[in-house]
């Protein structure tokens, strides 16, 4: 079995090395902003987008005219990369799965990419890696990469800059350890309930730092804009923000891998998150109903980051040898696990499941997951039998959100 893996280090640069990646990042930035504005205009007189191949021979013009003679200044791979990275947003677009693609601002997300393994040498001995025009590189060595490097990407965050390499190699076909199924109902109050009763509390990072984002906020608007006090109140804003994104995302993968460990099946509901979050604004001949309701609760789902759950527990599932099952959301909050009785009335309060039918009492949360386990092993036991014949079908995978199954 292939696996892919993206090993993360903070990168110790040199103050001469810092300026240059500034430089490339900047770089990279301006090409894909150029390339955005123009196919924006393509776009506005009615043309075609100009294809990957078409802005590459583009930047060929850029790097040799006169005006943008620093361009060539930059290693090209990286330049090209920013254009494969806007024709990527402009088919995400155009294929309804993301907004038009917007311009990139200095200090939001920096980074570059660099596609070719070649020119690319690690030297994971001294903790340094060679990158082009920027030469031999140190890093802070927490973990050994394994595999063959395959791309490496550059970024910055809050004033450290970081180096992401991506790797493949080949692992054997794993055997899952556990051999339980379960079901997993995600909630507001519990980020998520299993049908076996265990539960994990909610994340609300951004609650719990809100008090102190706000007020770093409100500290650099009382600032004169551009002054230093300005830019110190700045970082200590990006600062909070990216506490914030480290807490969150460590919560996320400590769930997820102790999920994925316990279970061989996980059962989840297929929430369609992006769905919710437009309908809750609504346009502005038909605003939304409830808009104030929703975008609350869509400001936690969206905290507490669901999606980015789900695909941690996919590839973590995939390493394990077992498989996420995603099923449609029907009556899972209302229907009773013990007579099969489908009513609203069963659910007297949020937390409380009570069958009007036969009298089958448990707390809401964990009806629902269990509601969910049992949706999985119906859709499983459908999947496999339409695989009737091709025991190794291999891993069935559609992002478009239906069923997902890794038998
Ligand atoms: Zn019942």
């Amino acid at each position: 079995m292939q696996r892919l893996q993206a090993f993360k280090y903070e990168l110790r640069p040199d103050g001469q090395q810092e300026r240059q990646m500034r430089r490339f990042a900047g770089s990279c930035r301006f090409v894909y902003n150029k390339g955005l504005a123009l196919q924006k205009e393509r776009y506005e007189r009615g043309e075609k987008k100009l294809g990957y191949a078409g802005l590459c021979k583009l930047l060929t013009e850029w790097r040799n005219s006169a005006e943008t003679a620093w361009l060539a200044d930059a290693p090209v791979h990286p330049l090209q990369q920013a254009l494969k990275d806007l024709e990527r947003a402009y088919s995400n677009f155009f294929a309804k799965r993301a907004d038009f693609p917007r311009f990139k601002k200095k200090g939001q997300r920096d980074s570059f990419r660099y596609p070719d393994p070649k020119q690319i040498k690690l030297d994971q001995g001294n903790s340094r890696i060679f990158l082009p025009k920027l030469g031999w590189l140190r890093y802070r060595n927490s973990r050994e990469v394994l595999g063959t490097v395959r791309n490496v990407t550059v970024s910055q965050s809050c004033g450290k800059w970081f180096v992401s390499i991506q790797t493949e190699r080949e692992v054997e076909q794993p055997v899952p350890q556990a051999t339980t199924a379960v079901g997993i109902d995600m909630g507001v109050i519990r980020f998520a309930t299993l049908s076996d009763g265990t539960f994990y509390a909610p994340l609300n990072s951004f609650k719990r730092h809100e008090t102190a984002l706000r007020k770093a906020q409100q500290a650099m608007s009382r600032k004169t804009k551009f002054s230093n006090n300005w830019k110190k109140a700045k970082a200590r804003v990006q600062r909070i923000h990216s506490r914030i994104g480290n807490a969150r995302r460590d919560f996320l993968h400590k769930t997820s891998t102790a999920i994925s460990q316990n279970h061989a099946m996980v059962c989840i509901e297929d929430l369609q998150v992006r769905n919710i979050s437009r309908s809750a604004a609504g346009t502005t001949e038909q605003p939304g109903r409830n808009v104030r309701a929703k975008s609350g609760l869509n400001k936690s789902i969206l905290d507490q980051g669901w999606f980015e759950f789900r695909r941690q527990l996919d590839y973590k599932l995939a390493w394990q040898g077992g498989w996420l099952v995603a099923v449609p959301p029907q009556n899972t909050s209302r229907s009773c696990p013990c007579c099969g009785h489908v009513s609203a009335d069963n659910r007297q309060t949020q937390a409380r499941f009570a069958c009007v039918e036969c009298g089958f009492e448990e707390n809401a949360d964990v009806v629902g997951a269990i509601n969910v386990l049992r949706a999985g092993h119906a859709r499983f036991a459908c999947e496999v039998s339409d695989a009737v014949g091709s025991p190794a079908a291999g891993t069935h995978r559609s992002d478009s959100g239906a069923a997902q199954c890794h038998p």
